[in-house]
């Protein structure tokens, strides 16, 4: 948490006066060795000679299949997660931003699992959800999600990083701020710890929680062609104000 508002500082900071290096770099070195270990991530050199060409992000559309995720009465997260998620990817390719989506319809990962044999299909699910990250040879994870809350007023995004690292906040924070700017809301980021998928993945990825389908207002927006444009917009402007600081 330490290094995520350090980085939310720094952020601020770039936002306020422009985007700097220095910076950026600057908390990068502040932040704990172990915290290091992990950044920056960067592109395979010109030797990379994996199965699958090279995208800068993964995109995971939460769930799918037999998991429709959350729900509020017919409406189920998974299609949610598919739509905005094939929005992003063509949002991310007009920004110049390459991206591969980890499923293109409806159905379970679980269902194309080679890796563990575990009989618990959500476990599978998960599972298949990390190899693909290592299979598919990307730099960023980005998975959506909706949220839901027993208190109906509940709204706005939440994205949740990985803990102790800082690439992964650094990303949180700026899909974050762009949501927050998109929905006029004021959420700060937070670490997702208890989520297997971020304790896995190698590679700096996030958690976005879209918005609220337990709240009328979110579901408008989250259920309609244009607030589904919208929140894409968002989240690939985030992307890709990420991606500012690495160049
Ligand atoms: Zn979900």
């Amino acid at each position: 948490m330490k290094l995520a508002k350090l980085a939310g500082a720094t952020l601020a900071i770039c936002l306020f006066f422009g985007y700097s290096d220095s910076m950026y770099a600057a908390a990068l070195a502040a932040a704990p060795a172990n915290e290091q270990d992990n950044l920056p991530f960067t592109a395979p050199g010109p030797n990379y000679r994996g199965a699958l060409p090279y995208a800068e992000v993964l995109i995971d559309a939460g769930h799918g299949g037999i998991d429709g995720g959350t729900f509020h009465e017919d409406v189920l997260e998974k299609h949610i997660n598919l739509a905005v998620s094939k929005k992003l990817h063509a949002r991310l390719q007009q920004l110049g931003v390459s991206s591969v989506l980890n499923r293109s319809d409806d159905y379970a990962l679980s269902d194309d699992n080679r890796w563990l044999g575990s009989r618990s299909r959500h476990q599978r699910d998960l599972s298949q959800r990390t190899e693909l990250t290592q299979e598919i040879h990307t730099g960023l994870l980005v998975s959506l999600h909706v949220n839901w809350s027993k208190r109906s007023a509940a709204h706005g995004p939440v994205v949740l990083h990985q803990k102790n690292r800082g690439e992964s906040a650094l990303l949180a924070l700026c899909i974050q701020d762009a949501l927050n700017q998109q929905q006029k809301t004021n959420e700060l980021p937070r670490a997702g710890s208890p989520f297997y998928l971020l304790n896995t993945v190698k590679q700096p990825a996030v958690i976005v929680e879209m918005g609220f389908i337990s709240n009328e207002a979110d579901r408008r927006m989250l259920t309609s062609d244009k607030g589904q444009d919208k929140l894409a917009e968002a989240i690939a402007s985030g992307v890709r104000q990420y991606k500012l600081f690495f160049r």
